[in-house]
Formats: C-alpha cells, sequence, structure tokens
C-alpha cells in the first residue's frame, strides 16, 4: 500500500482517503495557487496505527523520500543549523471536525537550529518566538502537559516546564519530534472531544484522519506579515463581497483563538494591495472551480501569499438558498443542481419565526427542542383555562407537565407549549410539530411559573425566557402567505425559484393533512394538491362530546339514530367547508378512528363525582350512565381495542352517518372530490363490508366518491393483493404502521427506552421521525408491489408523520407512491424533497 501522498498526486476526489484538507491541499497545488509544498499521510496509515499501535510496514521509509522531495522543493533541509526547514503537522480527516484533533506548528526547531532560523530571518525574537510555541504545542498535544502549565515566555523556562512534566528533555532530533507529532495527530482521532463531536454529528468512528506534513511559512514575521481566514461569500446571507478577518504580524492559530482583535479583510487592500488582490483573484479561481462558497486560511509571508487551507464552507439555512440560486445566475450550476445544495430541513429552519435577542432576556430554563419557532405568551397550566384565555386575542403559552388528545383545544388556542415531561416523540413534540407550534418539552425551569407570567420559549433552541422577547416573523412564510412579493428579497426569491423547479420536477404529488376550512386554506397557500387525510375525530370535540356521548350511552335504536340524525348535519357543514376550500382538488376524509372513550371524561374524574354525589344522598344520573359506560368500554390496550374500522363495524349507523354527511356536502360543492378512506382496516372482508355500504349511500345521494383504505396494520401490508381489490387507494398510516410494526406505543417509549436504543446504536433517529426502511419500509414495499399487481393504477399515498420528513420523503419517491401528505407547515419541505428526490 502507498501511504504517502505528494500535494502533486491528490485530490479532492480522494477525500477518503487523504481527508478533506489533504484533497483541498492537493487541489489547489494542482490548480497552481500558491501552497507550501508538504505531502498527506493517509487515513489508512492511521487505521492500521490505531489498531496496531503502530506505524504500518514502509510507512517510515515513505515519509523519509517525501520529506527528501520537500526539503528539495523548499530549498532548505529539515534540521539542518544554517537555514532550517519546518513543517506543520496537520489533522484533517473526510468530514471536517474543526478545532476537535490536533496540529502542532513549528516542527524542527531544536537548539541547534532555532540560531540558523535567526540568521536567516534576521528576527532573534521571531525564532525565539517560534521555539516557544513549538514547545509549549508539542507538550500539549504528544506529551499531555496542560496547556496553562506553559507559564513565562522564555525558551529556558519552557523547556523546564516541559522536563518538569515529561522527566526528559525537549526532543532534538528533528526527526523525532516529526514521528512523534504523526502519531498524535493519529491519536487525536479518538481524544475525547472527537469521539463526542463524532456522535454528535453522525460522523463514522472508524475513519481515521489524514495528516498533513507541510512546509511551515511565517505569517509573524513582521508588520508586512500576518495571517487570515476569509470566505469567497457571506455564509451568514450568501451576499457577495468580501469577508474574512487578518490580524498582522501573527501566526495561524492567533486568529481563531481571539488573543488579539483582527481587522476586517477589506483593510488589507491598503496594507498590502499585491498580496489583496491575489487573493481575490484566487478566491474567484476557488469559486469557479468549486462551484461553491469556499472558505480559506492564508498567510502573507514578508509581503509573499500562501494559501493553507479551503474547503466548501459551512453555510446558514438562509445562504443556502440564496447562493445556490446566484450560482445558476453565474452559470457556475444548472437548477438541478441547485436542487441538490439545499435541504428541506434548512427551508423548515426559515420558516419559523426568531427571536430578537438585542434586549438580553433572562433564560429560566432549557429543555427539549422539540417543534422549532419562537413563541411568546402568558403561562396557562390547563388546556380549557388556556383557550378561554386565548378566546380575546391574549397569547398563550400552555405549560402542562404533558399533553394528551384532551389538550389538543388548548395547544391549538396557544401560541407555544412547554413541558416538564418528555422528548421529541412526546404527544406535545409530535403534535405541535403536525401544527407548526413552538413546543419545548421536558424542560426544567429555575423559577417557579405562576399563571399570568409572560413567557417566551425558543423551540428551535430549546430554551425558556421570562418576559416578552421580542418575535421576528419569516420572511419566507410571509412569502407562502401571499404577504410578501416572490421577489421581494434575494432569499425570498430564491427559495421561490428553487421551489419552483422542484415542482417542475418532483414525480410525488403533495397533500396536507388538515382538518378544517382555516388548515386547508393555508394548505393549498402553501402549495398543497389536495387533501391527503382529514380526521373526522377532530370534529367530536368541545361542544360535540355530548352527542357523542348520547350515542355511546344510546340503549335503543331510537336514541342511537337520534344522536347520528344530530350529528349528521354538523359533519355535513364541516366537509362543505372544506370541500369548497379545496375545489378541484382531491380531498381523502378518513372516517372516525379512536377509541370511542376517548371522549367520555376520564375514569377518576367520573367515579369521584358519582361517589360525592352518593354521599350527599343525591343521584348521581346522567353520571352514574357515563361512569358505566366508562367501564363497559375500558380496554387495557385501547390502540389495539375498538377502533377503526372495527368501530364502524360495530356501533350501527356511525360509518353510514359520516358517508351520508360526506356525499350530501360532496353533491352541494361544485367541483369537490371527496374521497372516503376506512381506517385500520387488516383484512378485506372488513373493507368489502364497509365499501358496499358506502356504495350503496353514495349510489342513493347520486355522487361519485373513491372509497380507499389506510395501510396502518401489518397485515393490511401483507395481505395488500387481497385487499387492493377492493381499494380505490391506499394510504399508509406510517405512525400506526411503525408503532404496530415494532410492536412499541408512540406515546410510552420516549422517556422509558428510547435514550437507550440511541446510546446502544439499536437507531440512530426514532423511526416515528424518520421512516425505517429496512422493516416498516419492507412493509410498504411489499403493499406497493402486491397491491399494484392486483390492481393496475391503484392510487398510493402515505399520511403519517413521515410524509413531511425529509429522508422518508426519499424513500416514498423511491417505492413508487403517487403522493406524501403533511401537515400544512410542512408541505414546502415535502415539495422540496420530492423535488430533490428526482434530480
Ligand atoms: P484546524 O484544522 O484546526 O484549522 P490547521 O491544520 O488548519 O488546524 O492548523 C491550525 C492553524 O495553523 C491554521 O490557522 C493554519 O492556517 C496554521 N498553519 C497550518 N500549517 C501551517 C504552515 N505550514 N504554515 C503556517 N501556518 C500554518
Ligand atoms: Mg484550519
Ligand atoms: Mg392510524
Amino acid at each position: 500500500t502507498k501511504y504517502v501522498y505528494d500535494f502533486a498526486e491528490g485530490g479532492r476526489d480522494l477525500k477518503d482517503l487523504l481527508g478533506g484538507k489533504g484533497g483541498n491541499l492537493a487541489e489547489m497545488a494542482r490548480l497552481g495557487l500558491p501552497v507550501p509544498p508538504g505531502f498527506t499521510i493517509t487515513t489508512d496509515a492511521c487505521r492500521a496505527f490505531l489498531r496496531t499501535g503502530r506505524a504500518p510496514y514502509g510507512l517510515d521509509d515513505e515519509i523519509e523520500l517525501h520529506l527528501e522531495r520537500l526539503e528539495e522543493r523548499a530549498g532548505r533541509r529539515f534540521g539542518d543549523p544554517a537555514d532550517p526547514l519546518l513543517v506543520s503537522v496537520r489533522s484533517g480527516a473526510k468530514f471536517s471536525m474543526p478545532g476537535m484533533m490536533e496540529t502542532i506548528l513549528d516542527v524542527g526547531l531544536t537548539d541547534a537550529t532555532v540560531a540558523g532560523l535567526a540568521a536567516r530571518t534576521g528576527d532573534e525574537r521571531f525564532a525565539q518566538d517560534c521555539y516557544r510555541r513549538l514547545i509549549q504545542m508539542y507538550g500539549r498535544t504528544v506529551c499531555g502537559i496542560p496547556g496553562d502549565a506553559f507559564t513565562g515566555d522564555s525558551v529556558e523556562r519552557h523547556k523546564a516546564i516541559f522536563r518538569e512534566y515529561t522527566g526528559h528533555d525537549f526532543p532534538q532530533d528533528p526527526r523525532e519530534q516529526l514521528d512523534t507529532a504523526i502519531r498524535a495527530v493519529f491519536t487525536s482521532w479518538n481524544s475525547e472531544r472527537a469521539v463526542l463531536y463524532r456522535r454528535q454529528e453522525r460522523i463514522p468512528s472508524n475513519l481515521g484522519t489524514a495528516v498533513n506534513v507541510v512546509a511551515m511559512v511565517f505569517g509573524n514575521l513582521g508588520a508586512d506579515s500576518g495571517t487570515g481566514v476569509a470566505f469567497t461569500r457571506d455564509p451568514a446571507t450568501g451576499e457577495r463581497g468580501v469577508y474574512g478577518d487578518y490580524l498582522a504580524n501573527a501566526q495561524g492559530e492567533d486568529v481563531v483563538a481571539g488573543i488579539r482583535n483582527t481587522m476586517p479583510l477589506q483593510d488589507l487592500e491598503q496594507r498590502d494591495k499585491a498580496s489583496y488582490d491575489e487573493l481575490m483573484s484566487i478566491m474567484a479561481t476557488l469559486e469557479e472551480h468549486y462551484k461553491d462558497l469556499c472558505d480559506i486560511e492564508f498567510t502573507i509571508e514578508r509581503g509573499k501569499l500562501w494559501m493553507l487551507q479551503t474547503r466548501v464552507g459551512k453555510r446558514t439555512a438562509a445562504a443556502a438558498f440564496v447562493i445556490a440560486s446566484q450560482l445558476v445566475d453565474e452559470g457556475l450550476i444548472d437548477l438541478d443542481e441547485a436542487l441538490t445544495r439545499v435541504t428541506g430541513t434548512q427551508l423548515a429552519q426559515l420558516m419559523f419565526p426568531t427571536f430578537d435577542f438585542t434586549g438580553g432576556p433572562r433564560r429560566i430554563g432549557t429543555g427539549v427542542a422539540a417543534s422549532p419557532g419562537a413563541a411568546v405568551g402568558v403561562a396557562v397550566f390547563d388546556s380549557k383555562r388556556a383557550a378561554e384565555v386565548a378566546a380575546d386575542g391574549t397569547p398563550v403559552i400552555l405549560v402542562r407537565r404533558e399533553t394528551n388528545p384532551d389538550d389538543l383545544p388548548g395547544m391549538i388556542a396557544a401560541q407555544g407549549i412547554l413541558t416538564s415531561r418528555g422528548g421529541k416523540t412526546s404527544h406535545a413534540a409530535v403534535v405541535a410539530r403536525g401544527m407548526g407550534k413552538t413546543c419545548v418539552c421536558g424542560a426544567t425551569l429555575d423559577v417557579e411559573l405562576n399563571e399570568g407570567d409572560l413567557v417566551s420559549i425558543d423551540g428551535t433552541a430549546g430554551a425558556v425566557y421570562l418576559g416578552a422577547v421580542p418575535v421576528q416573523p419569516s420572511p419566507v412564510v410571509r412569502y407562502f402567505e401571499g404577504e410578501l412579493a416572490p421577489d421581494a428579497d434575494p432569499l425570498v426569491r430564491a427559495v421561490d425559484r428553487l421551489l419552483t423547479h422542484a415542482d417542475k420536477r418532483r414525480r410525488l404529488s403533495v397533500r396536507a393533512n388538515a382538518d378544517t376550512a382555516a388548515d386547508a386554506a393555508r394548505a393549498r397557500r402553501f402549495g398543497a394538491q389536495g387533501i391527503g387525510l382529514c380526521r373526522t375525530e377532530h370534529m367530536f370535540l368541545g361542544a360535540r362530546r355530548t352527542l357523542v356521548e348520547r350515542l355511546i350511552l344510546a340503549r335503543t335504536a331510537e336514541q342511537r339514530e337520534a344522536a347520528l340524525a344530530a350529528l349528521l348535519p354538523l359533519q355535513r357543514d364541516d366537509f362543505t367547508a372544506l370541500l369548497r376550500e379545496m375545489a378541484g382538488l382531491p380531498v381523502t376524509i378518513r372516517l372516525i378512528d379512536p377509541p370511542l372513550h376517548e371522549f367520555l371524561p376520564p375514569l377518576e374524574e367520573l367515579a369521584v363525582r358519582v361517589a360525592r354525589a352518593e354521599e350527599r344522598g343525591e343521584d348521581p344520573g346522567h353520571d352514574r350512565d357515563l361512569l358505566d359506560a366508562v367501564h363497559r368500554l375500558h380496554e387495557d390496550n385501547p390502540m389495539l381495542g375498538l377502533r377503526g374500522v372495527r368501530l364502524g363495524l360495530v356501533i350501527p349507523g356511525l360509518f353510514a352517518m359520516q358517508v351520508r354527511a360526506i356525499a350530501e356536502a360532496a353533491a352541494r360543492v361544485p367541483g369537490s372530490r371527496a374521497e372516503i378512506m376506512v381506517p385500520l382496516v387488516g383484512a378485506v372482508q372488513e373493507l368489502e363490508t364497509v365499501r358496499a355500504e358506502a356504495q350503496r349511500l353514495l349510489a342513493e345521494i347520486g355522487v361519485a366518491a373513491r372509497i380507499g383504505t389506510m395501510i396502518e396494520v401489518p397485515r393490511a401490508a401483507l395481505t395488500a393483493g387481497e385487499i387492493a381489490r377492493a381499494a380505490d387507494f391506499f394510504s399508509f398510516g406510517t405512525n400506526d404502521l411503525t408503532q404496530m410494526g415494532w410492536g412499541f406505543s408512540r406515546d410510552d417509549v420516549e422517556g422509558a427506552f428510547f435514550r437507550q436504543y440511541f446510546e446502544l446504536g439499536i437507531f440512530g433517529v426514532s423511526p416515528f421521525e424518520s421512516i425505517d426502511r429496512d422493516g416498516v419500509g419492507r412493509l410498504i414495499r411489499i403493499a406497493v408491489a402486491e397491491g399494484r399487481t392486483a390492481h393496475p393504477g391503484l392510487h398510493i399515498g402515505v399520511c403519517g408523520e413521515h410524509g413531511g420528513d425529509p429522508d422518508s420523503v426519499h424513500f416514498f419517491h423511491e417505492v413508487g407512491l403517487d403522493y406524501v401528505s403533511c401537515s400544512p407547515f410542512r408541505v414546502p419541505v415535502a415539495r422540496l424533497e420530492a423535488g430533490r428526490a428526482a434530480v
């Protein structure tokens, strides 16, 4: 194996082997840019070293050979007392891990060579400064001496400290310095902070780092020397211009360390116009070559410019969009390529309002950043109360230990949700994300909140503040809402342009999950091509609960029919409003899904009321009936119980009422395209029974509607070939399919064991957040294949949380679904990702 590459031999395509820094140094050298001579030791060598604790066979000879070549190119020799070559030994892995591993500068300085360096440069102080830096950096990195142990500023003092800590003298053999430095850089791959960083950034731990040995150039040789960093465009906004910092008379690390004040790069033009102009032209060359924003490190040694590093630079979400669009304008990339430069996650970030922190607000707590955004309101601890307080327009933050479906009205009324329990997949988090509402979960606070206290929560950072922190609305959302023109500013223009292109490219259509006309209207403004899921159970809450109670308590067919008859017009009006809003577009309405007891008061509350009434010698009447019903309907596993299609088959007239309401609404709204969806089907017979009755009703009322089913029970996926014969469409309910596929309850797992599962590496991301391709995804593949074989042209989509998750959208594209459906707020994200999946 070849372990060492000269810069002239490498290139950025060899990143795996040479790391990002090495690959890009070679790339710059090949472009003819002024890079000091050097070579790169491969990640292969590092992996071998980390495995065996020894340099692999042949490495030392190769280093010797490349060092000789380096000496030739640099025109001076390593260890030459008259005119020594010095080198830097720099880490650099495939993925950038800024500041996580080690770099040692000025390697090659000894008591013998330091005088030569002073003589050549005519600067004794400088030579001493370099030597001091070396002893300190080497001592820290190779020998583990704490950085702050080095006090005082003479070389003698530094050498004494070195001896004190290590029990031996600072090595006076340059080659020994070099070899031990290389090993130390290899070893720094496994430093504690590097390991932690990789875990956080999901960088594989077995890649290893390359090591770059680079001839030193000196920015600390007086006023006509210096060092700096620069970006080819503004990494915050994407604007073109000159962005960088420069520090005169300094060595590389001083800029980042922030010990001295840097000056803006523009000012270099006055100090050293020749170097400045050359730098500008090099940056243009780099952008032209990489066709992207680059960041660079450079050093000027006595008026001569040297390039020390470049890479495609990190940027904010806004800059990503602006830059991608600019590069198209500049003819460097086409629109397809531009789509690959932005992500749905970035777009989602741009849609949330942000806090303006200039007032320095008081932070009172930290929790899980569960649903991004910035929300301000008065703290209210009860959902009913939240709805009351919010009724007159007062902004509310709903503060709960945790939330459950009963809190929905409060959550809808609130600006944001703050809980003290649960994490990213808790009920509060999932529902808040669905609604595009800010949420911080599992928060601990330093102060006790009282109802009415003003609080501000930052769902992007997971922070809680006391008082009202000013909020800035997102211009991107204002554009979607039609409040800003598509060319309002560079960011909006870029988003509009890339989304338009994504729409042109994508094969998946994008629908929204929406239950109300208001949600539907917003979804439409955000680009939804229909409603993929209207949950009818949300229409049974609030005042209508009593009607559902009457249905449940009905003892005779007449009572039941009366309750259903009372519900019918309400449902019809709901559907009419929704269909009107979406006229011309498909609207998939799901028949009622949750277990009925969810509409009854909690058992304990009722039991207490009944007991109190009896104690007082009163007749608990209605409460007693309710309590009986709660007992009767009680299930140990309600999510696996009497719900979905089972409910429809067991409660006479319930589904029929809903179908009639849909049909009558559809008959009223010209251009409406209602679709009826049956939940929780596991066997074709269930669907056939419901379908037969629904078709009868549709025919009676004289409207046409497609009838399809959710695929959310594993058995449905596995018998999709049969079920397809009774279905006009499938919609994957990936929340339940994940829940039942894995056999764990979404509402309970988060606190219970997900943390350990992440730590054990059983999954890197929650399968409720991003589709589990191997398991649940396989069920989906099977159902798509067998469904389409049995029923060519079967229309297939997905309506779970995953429909708006960027990675999952790519999966749904791959398996050939027709559409994804997600919360209105996620619609633009899904549009973008569906486009990205298709290019
Ligand atoms: P990091 O990856 O942490 O940025 P680097 O390997 O880039 O570490 O080096 C740290 C600092 O030392 C940088 O500012 C870099 O520009 C500077 N540096 C590295 N090699 C040399 C060299 N041969 N001559 C002068 N400065 C150098
Ligand atoms: Mg660097
Ligand atoms: Mg479901």
